[in-house]
Formats: structure tokens, sequence, C-alpha cells
């Protein structure tokens, strides 16, 4: 059984995290909210609960998990040695959705880092992932709290439809505030170099650091050891398969629109996911078919930050809706999250991407 346990986001009341966070000290598992999207915490020093993480997820054993700790001085104990560059972005991002690839010490078990000699860490700022790291007092494995290869959980409720049953505690704080998960920049390997697009975006980080670059996803299967997200081709996804339509809008949606009324005409059911702008063209260019396809409205197109948010949980919900193929359009990567939002919308594509 999973136990539920509803906190204030703002101000979580002390026994509930005390409790979670004795589950963590003995060797449970706890889904709680970080400001990026709900994780699923462990003990990392103790090899058997972080195997019990593995196992409750699915999550193959060769993809590293990010630590997260409360203070920059647990990050000296799982690591050979601080940059400057870290002490840099720590000052400007932490506690924030950046998480930092160092060089990792002995005290961290292979299991987190999948054998690596590198550890992710970081430090997340919501109040109850704060106040349940500070008082388990231990540094805290926590990828995200959902089935391997599906859509990061938004909210507890996602939690509870991947891991009901297969975890020990869920720290119910509402919905987060991100959305898509931390920006993962590599410090070990020379060049700075964004392996995974987030929530810190590259121009925020080049304040900090300006020779940071970002790596490209044709590089993503090369350096297999360095197992980051990017290597794997489907994550993210919903059940039914993703069609994901990029470049210039009008070619663009009239392809999404012609697919989809084919799809429909072959007795499909439709799911179409668009930023709201665009829902209305694809609407009017599918001749408003009867019945209507399930559409999931991604939010306003110069809106990053609400699309961020909506992202996963409007994924999910085509899963709710049963539908058996999915039409996507994506967002300009030109600034700020759009960079995190296309990345995410690819891999749930899992390489069903229509170029116009
Ligand atoms: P998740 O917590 O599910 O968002 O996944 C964490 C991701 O962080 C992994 O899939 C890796 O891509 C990345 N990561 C964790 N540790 C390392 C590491 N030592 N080197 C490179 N990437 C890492
Ligand atoms: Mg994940």
């Amino acid at each position: 059984m999973t136990l539920v346990i509803r906190v204030d986001p703002d101000r979580p009341d002390r026994d509930s995290i005390a409790r979670a966070a004795g589950c963590l000290r003995r060797g449970g598992l706890v889904a709680f909210p970080t400001e990026t999207v709900y994780g699923l915490g462990a003990h990392a020093l103790d090899p058997v609960a972080v195997q019990r993480l593995f196992e409750a997820k699915g999550r193959p054993a060769n993809d590293p998990l990010i630590v997260h700790v409360s203070t920059f001085d647990q990050i000296a104990a799982l690591t050979r040695s601080v940059p400057a560059e870290a002490r840099a972005l720590a000052d400007r991002f932490w506690p924030g959705p950046l998480t930092l690839v160092l060089e990792r010490s002995e005290r961290v078990p292979n299991e987190v880092t999948a054998g690596l000699d590198t550890v992710a860490v970081r430090i997340p700022s919501h109040p109850v992932a704060r106040a349940l790291l500070a008082a388990a007092d231990l540094p805290v494995a926590a990828p995200s709290a959902n089935l391997f290869s599906r859509p990061s959980p938004t909210r507890a409720a996602h939690v509870l439809e991947d891991l009901d049953g297969r975890i020990d505690i869920v720290l119910d704080g509402g919905t987060t505030d991100v959305g898509v998960e931390s920006t993962v920049l590599d410090l070990a390997h020379g060049t700075p170099t964004v392996l995974r697009p987030g929530a810190v975006t590259l121009d925020q980080l080049r304040t900090v650091i300006p020779t940071v670059v970002l790596r490209s996803p044709e590089a993503a299967d090369g350096r297999t050891a360095m197992a980051s997200p990017g290597l794997l081709a489907r994550h993210y996804s919903p059940r039914a398969p993703l069609t994901l339509y990029e470049g210039r809008a009008e070619p663009a949606l009239e392809a999404l629109a012609a697919d989809a009324r084919t799809a429909m005409a072959a007795g499909s059911r439709v799911g179409i996911l668009a930023p709201r702008e665009e829902l209305e063209a694809i609407r009017s260019m599918m001749d408003r078919p009867d019945p209507p396809p399930h559409v999931e409205d991604l939010g306003a197109r110069h809106d990053l930050a609400e699309i961020a948010q909506r992202l996963y949980a409007a994924l999910r919900a085509f899963d709710s809706a049963g539908v058996d193929l999915i039409f996507a359009r994506t967002v300009s990567a030109e600034e700020g999250l759009g960079a995190a939002i296309r990345d995410r919308l690819r891999r749930a594509a899992a390489g069903r991407i229509v170029t116009s």
C-alpha cells in the first residue's frame, strides 16, 4: 500500500515531513514534489534502497540518478573536487532546477551513477523537497516519480497512476511549478556542456559561464557511457504513438490536420496537442469533424512557462481519453524554455517527426 500524505506546498507540517524522512532513512521510497516534477526519493548511500527504486520504476540500471541534497557542504562528500564553476553556478541557481555532473567520490554507490566516474547533484528549491532533505539529513537519489519511459508526473495523482502499491509514501503538495525537468550540465569533461535542456536556460547559464555549449542531439548516441535521458529515443511517452509536426506554422498545421483527418476516416480515435492559438486553425483545416478529435490545449504559444507546466499532464490526458493516435505541434526552441519543451516532445514522439 502506498500512503498518500497531503502537505501544504509552502509550509509542510513537521510531522508529515518527519514521517517521510524516517521512511527514507529506513530505506523506503518516498515521492515528493520538487519545483520541476515529482521525484521518487531513496537513500542515496544505501545500495539496497537504490535497487528498490530502480525496480519500482522499471528503470534500466544503466540510467544514472540525480542526487538531491539540502546544503552545498553535502556535495563535498559526494564528489572528488568541486570546481570554481560549480560554486559560481550554485551561487546563482541553487536552490533551483539545475543539475551539475561532477567527478564522484568513493562514497557514492555504483548503483546511483550506473558505474560512471561522475555523479549528478542538485539542491532543489521546492519547500517540501527542502524540508524533506533537511529532515532526512541524507543525500537522496530522486529520479522522476513515473514508470520508466512514461511522462514525468506533475501531480500526485500522476505518481499514483504509475506507482501506487510500488512505493511507500507520496507527499501530495499539489501541481509542480516548472513542469519540465532540471537542466543537466556536465562540468566533469572539459567544456561545460548541457546534456539535457531544462528549466534553467542556456542563456541563463551563459551569464555565469559564457563558454557553456548545448550538446547536439546528433551526439546523443555517441558517448553511450555518458548516459543521459537524451540517449533514449523513447521517453516521456503517452501510450498512443505521437507524431510531432515541426517547421513553418502553416504547412506544419496543414500536414497535421490532413494526417489527423485521414486517421479519423480510417476509424482511429485521434488526439491533437497544440498551442491554443493553433488549435482553432487545425479545427477549421479539418472541416470540423463529427465526432470531434480529443484536443489538449498546450497553453498560449508565447507563454512557454505555461506550456512547460501543462505538457506532461496533457500527454497523460490522452491516455485517460483512450486515443489511438496523437498528432502534436511543437514550439519554437529559439528562446527560454522552448529548448526543453521541444526536447521532451521529440522524445515523446520517439522519432515520428514530420518537418515542414
Ligand atoms: P531523471 O531523474 O529521471 O530525470 O533522470 C536523471 C538523468 O540525469 C539521467 O537520465 C541522466 O541523463 C542524467 N544523469 C544522472 N547522472 C548523470 C551522470 N553521472 N552523468 C551524466 N548524466 C547523468
Ligand atoms: Mg525521468
